[in-house]
């Protein structure tokens, strides 16, 4: 099979019929063989009758069906499970993704040998409000530099093209859905290329996503990411070097003040007490928090070792 498209959708009824089609008529006009794969993430409205109606009339339709709404991450996750297509395809539900796309998507994944191609969404400003796309811009940046994909403009974009290998050997979890690129590259996958794609305003419906906290939510994933990829599998490395150059330095502290102490003893000078110089607290305070590092770092490896995923390893090839 050459193509899977996966779509996850969230209440896109509306949508359903049309995208349908312009997908069918793009895959037709390919002769690509594929299948649809629709992960309807605990949708509330006709999504389900839309989609048992298009089973019917189409057999490569397939749909999976949430019993309640988990996210986007959840969606693509389950549908990547099941995707049998050489070539993935995520896809948006609600019209904004242009089917067109996928022929040169797919082009670039066979030919090119990309591992994942992102879409970068074009006149992106007729579709979203300012509220919306300056964030992002910032975002980007962000991701572009902790990732250190910096070829990517649009981490985001819901139309991406993955080789099947990808798909099978990540874990999209969570809202991590923003970084998929992130995720393939930390599993080997490093070819990842961007294409320029039409992107419109939603048809029907409104945003699944809206409000700031998926700015602060989307930060906080990406310091999760960052900090799993960093120091996920040695912490010890980290904070266990954090820990003892503190309490190096509280130790250095500590002579000093105990050194001035004897100095003025011996010498019968009058000495102040040892509580009103700065080194006292400067010993006291680093070596408590060095202790404290030099533990969160063992207990990390603790855990680490238990961890089930302490000997997983991308392996490519083998015999
Ligand atoms: N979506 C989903 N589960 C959710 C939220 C959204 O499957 O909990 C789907 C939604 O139906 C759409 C896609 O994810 O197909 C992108 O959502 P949306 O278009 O609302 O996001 P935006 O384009 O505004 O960033
Ligand atoms: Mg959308």
């Amino acid at each position: 099979m050459d193509i899977t498209v996966v779509v996850p959708l969230y209440n896109e009824d509306e949508s359903l019929r049309e995208l349908h089609a312009w997908i069918k008529r793009v895959m037709d006009e390919n002769s690509f063989t594929y299948e649809i794969i629709f992960v309807n993430d605990g949708s509330t409205d006709n999504s389900w009758k839309v989609l048992l109606d298009l089973q019917s009339e189409f057999p490569e339709v397939h749909a999976i069906r949430f019993r309640r709404n988990y996210g986007k991450s959840p969606a693509l996750f389950c549908g990547f499970e099941r995707a049998q297509g050489d070539v993935v395809i995520t896809m948006d539900a609600d019209l904004q993704d242009s089917p067109d796309e996928i022929p040169e998507l797919r082009r670039m994944i066979v030919e090119d040998r990309y591992d994942l191609v992102s879409g970068y969404k074009m006149n992106r400003s007729q579709g979203d409000p300012l509220s919306k796309t300056i964030p992002t811009k910032l975002f980007n940046a962000t991701a572009r530099k902790v990732s250190g994909i910096g070829n990517l403009h649009d981490f985001n974009c819901g139309l991406k093209a993955y080789r099947k290998e990808v798909v099978k050997n990540i874990e999209v979890f969570g809202e991590m859905h923003r970084y998929i690129p992130y995720l393939a590259k930390e599993a080997g996958f490093g070819r990842i290329g961007e294409k320029m794609v039409h992107h419109q305003a939603r048809k029907h419906g409104k945003s699944k996503f809206m409000g700031w906290n998926r700015f602060v939510n989307g930060y906080l994933d990406l310091i999760t990411l960052w900090f799993l990829s960093t120091f996920g599998k040695k912490p010890m490395h980290v904070f266990g070097f954090l820990g003892s150059i503190m309490f190096m330095l509280g130790f250095l502290a500590v002579l000093v003040v105990g050194a001035t102490k004897m100095y003025c003893l011996l010498r019968g000078i009058p000495h102040p007490l040892v509580t009103s110089s700065p080194y006292f607290y400067i010993a006291l305070t680093t070596m408590v928090l060095g202790t404290q590092l030099f533990v969160a770092g063992f207990l990390g490896e603790m855990i680490s070792r238990n961890s089930q995923e302490r000997n997983k390893y991308q392996i490519a090839e083998e015999f």
